[in-house]
């Protein structure tokens, strides 16, 4: 599916573009279409599966008609970088609208707010200070048309039903109603049933993993991660290797360190304008790259039937994630290798993902790499060229051998 299915007015087609998206995600595919017919949704989905901009833009789509004077869209989000990452995401999509939108949160001053609050279109805001404004007749929200609580779960585990509860009262009953939580715990259940009428569900789910997939853990200091990466590059035979790293900036860093060290590489981010993201893309599929690094979305859309391995540099924030990523290899029935590098910080996330795939995931150490060794100088590794390398016999599996096998 293509974004212009969605018939956006121009401006935010623009937006889209400028934002760097070209598929729209799951959640996007399944929301946008209801939340322009106004209708109620009840999203289930988790951070980092596109829902922002599965609500903002078709919220910004309805606010195109004209600009009267009053908050037409509210969002509610849990906490103040929450908060802020929803206010630049209407900032940057909305770009070429008129739309004003400001971020209502605690710990600034308020002023600046109450000046913003005048002119706004949208309001994204925290819970407390936000009653703070309705107390202070500084957010007039008589006339509100969109309401979205994001993060509904996040909300309720951070004690703010009440304060939801609260503001509820000072807007019209007569409004569309969004609900984006990542659990359906009976608390949500029972919000679901007092705010939304007559809503769609749409669910982002898990899919179990392929079994043509072998997937391990390698346990390593977080400084060590791009040396080890480099050492599992030298002893696995690869065809294709797509790396997965947590933010736009490691993806785009960890390919220079790969370039530099005599690799073919390309990084695939949203910062990329839409011919390097293409030109990394084609290059990946024809082979010219042998490594792609990847941020989650970025790597949306990719289907590049021969990947041969899945590496996380970055374990995947959600289990979800954790089966997407590794969904990208073993595919047409083709064997395919996973392999995650962990940190002694992931091991909740370790735990999720052994729970949501039903065993204890392997834990690895490559027996080739000196896990003693300090952090490599900036910018400074040896130069290597790709090559067929030996399998991995060389690894050893033993327990003691984990560097941090006692706290994974
Ligand atoms: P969210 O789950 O809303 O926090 O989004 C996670 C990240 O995905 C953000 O950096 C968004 O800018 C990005 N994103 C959202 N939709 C798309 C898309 N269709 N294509 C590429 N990136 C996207």
């Amino acid at each position: 599916m293509k974004f212009e299915t969605f018939n956006f007015h121009p401006a935010i087609a623009t937006g889209v573009t400028a934002a760097g998206y070209v598929t729209p995600t799951p959640i996007q595919d399944q929301a946008i279409p209801h939340v322009l017919d106004h209708r109620d949704v009840m999203g289930l989905a988790q951070t980092g599966t596109g829902k922002t901009a599965a609500f903002v833009l078709p919220i910004l789509n309805r606010l195109m008609g004209g600009r009267p004077a009053y908050i037409r869209a509210l969002i509610i989000a849990p906490t103040r970088e929450l908060a802020e990452q929803i206010h630049q995401a209407i900032e940057t999509l909305g770009q070429k609208t008129r739309l004003k939108s400001v971020a209502v949160y605690g710990g600034v001053g308020i002023n600046p707010q109450i000046q913003k609050l005048r002119r706004a279109d949208i309001v994204v805001a925290c819970p407390g200070r936000l009653l703070d404004h309705i107390g202070r007749h500084t957010a007039d929200l008589r006339k509100l048309e969109v309401l979205v609580l994001d993060e509904a779960d996040h909300m309720f585990d951070m004690g703010f039903f009440p304060d939801i509860r609260r503001i509820l009262r000072s807007i019209p009953r007569n409004r569309q109603t969004l609900l984006f939580s990542a659990t359906m715990p009976s608390e949500i259940r029972r919000l679901a049933n007092d705010v939304l009428r007559n809503p769609v569900t749409v669910k982002i789910g898990t899919t179990a993993p392929a079994d043509t997939v072998h997937h391990a853990l390698y346990p390593v200091a977080q400084h060590l991660k791009t040396a080890l990466l480099l050492k599992m590059l030298e002893n696995i035979q690869t065809e294709s290797v797509l790396v997965f790293t947590r933010t736009k900036h490691r993806a785009k860093s960890l390919d220079k360190k790969l370039t530099r060290a005599g690799y073919r590489s390309a990084s695939l981010q949203g910062n990329l304008s839409q011919g390097k993201r293409q030109a990394a893309l084609d290059g990946f599929r024809n082979g010219t790259f042998k490594i792609l690094v990847a941020t989650d979305i970025a790597a949306r859309g990719i289907d590049v039937t021969q990947i041969s391995h899945v590496i996380n540099y970055d374990i995947p924030s959600t289990p979800d994630a954790y089966i997407h990523r590794i969904g990208r290899t073993g595919r047409a029935s083709c064997n395919g290798e996973a392999f995650t590098l962990i940190t002694g910080d992931d091991k909740n996330m370790v735990r999720a993902i052994n729970r949501i795939i039903g065993s204890e995931v392997e834990q690895r150490t490559l027996s080739a790499f000196d896990y003693n060794s300090p952090a490599p100088a900036r910018g400074n590794h040896p130069q290597r060229s790709i090559k067929p390398r030996r399998n991995f016999s060389g690894v050893k599996k033993s327990r003691a051998q984990r560097p941090n096998a006692r706290t994974m």
